[in-house]
């Protein structure tokens, strides 16, 4: 008979033997593990795939070697890295949180999970992916992997997303994490839940927990982690204007941050198709007008809501010579190189415009 902290034990036991013969051990962020590699690439990989964050990581620590070198760069450098990975809180939480290292700790990471999780940005599971990772201090860990490896071995009933069902992945993810050989471990369940139990036909006959999990004994490995509940999303629509000079420059204006694509250069916008003088753009509003351009419609999904953007390209010759450029606006030729931070459907319309011209 097994008491349970045999069982524990065999857990994480069985994890680490895996671990050794079938997990990563060649990703740039494992090597040189510090601090900062380490929180580096759990920001990046949050609602992102390893091999999409691995050329971003990369170029990152190439510009940035340091938590002060990118405390010290520019917001807009920041983001221009960013641009493409998405989730932009994330790059301006990371840039704060690194200016507080720089001033409060010295450019040093605090080494306790509580002071980690008080740092802007950093939650209870990456703090604990930090300390395991990068300190060998025994922390837990819960990211999308981790808890789809415990909800189904354990079969945890419920949406992670509820407060209940996340005490009770906490509670197991606590309890199964050994004593020694934390870094591993914490890289073997997250390696596990990426390459053997995945969403989508777990691959549970490679896997070192099968005997024990219980989705698998009941063949119910699609029912864990439980279904959020379901809620359409609302729609929403917006008018990106974009004024075009005589040399092909676009109009791009700095996004107020916080809110959505803060700190990003986008066209400026328009709740309606409302062209009159009144409502454009004060830079422009003077400047001769040709006719205008519909553009394809452009759907862009947010976490809550959808929106559909009408990009209407407006033709205004040369704007008013009075108007200087400050330093929210900047004109900006598609196909241009710049080093500006910009949303998807952004970088899209300028590709569409630099073909065509
Ligand atoms: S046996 Fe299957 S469902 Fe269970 S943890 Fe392993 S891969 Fe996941």
């Amino acid at each position: 008979m097994t008491n349970h902290s045999d069982q524990q034990n065999a857990f994480a036991a069985r994890l680490l033997a895996w671990f050794g013969q079938f997990g990563r051990h060649d990703l740039p962020w494992q090597q040189q593990k510090t601090p900062y590699r380490v929180w580096l690439s759990e920001i990046m990989l949050q609602q992102t795939q390893v091999q999409t964050v691995i050329p971003y990581f990369l170029r990152f620590i190439e510009h940035f070697p340091s938590v002060e070198a990118l405390a010290a760069a520019s917001e807009d450098d920041v983001l221009h890295l960013w641009t493409g990975l998405g989730y932009y809180a994330r790059a301006r939480n990371l840039h704060r949180t690194a200016q507080r290292i720089a001033q409060d700790h010295n450019g040093r990471f605090p080494e306790t999970t509580e002071a980690l999780e008080a740092l802007p940005g950093i939650g209870r599971s990456t703090a604990g992916a930090i300390a395991s990772l990068a300190l060998g201090i025994r922390a837990p860990i819960l990211d999308g992997n981790v808890k789809r490896v415990i909800a189904r071995h354990d079969a945890v009933e419920g949406w992670p997303g509820s407060a209940r069902t996340l005490a009770e992945l906490w509670r197991l993810s606590e309890q199964h994490t050994p004593y020694e050989r934390v870094a591993d471990y914490t890289q073997g369940i997250m390696d596990l839940g990426a390459t053997v139990c995945t969403r989508q036909k777990p691959r549970c006959a490679r896997c070192p927990l099968m005997e024990t999990c219980r989705a698998y004994q009941r063949a119910e490995q699609a029912l864990f982690p439980g279904r959020k509940p379901r809620k359409t999303l609302p729609e929403r629509k917006t008018f990106f204007l974009l004024f075009q000079r005589d040399d092909g420059a676009l109009l791009l204006e700095k996004r107020p941050s916080p809110g959505i694509w803060g700190g990003l250069w986008c066209f400026p916008e328009a709740v309606a198709a409302d062209l009159t003088p009144a409502a454009l753009h004060p830079m422009v509003a003077d400047g001769p007008r040709a006719p205008r351009t519909e553009l394809e419609p452009i759907r862009h999904s947010f976490s809550h809501y959808r929106l559909t953007i009408f990009p209407v390209l407006i033709a205004i010759g040369q704007p008013p010579g009075t108007v200087a450029e400050v330093n929210s606006l900047r004109w900006v030729k598609p196909g241009a190189q710049v080093p500006l931070g910009l949303p998807a459907p952004v970088t899209h319309l300028m590709g569409t415009l630099a073909q065509k011209d």
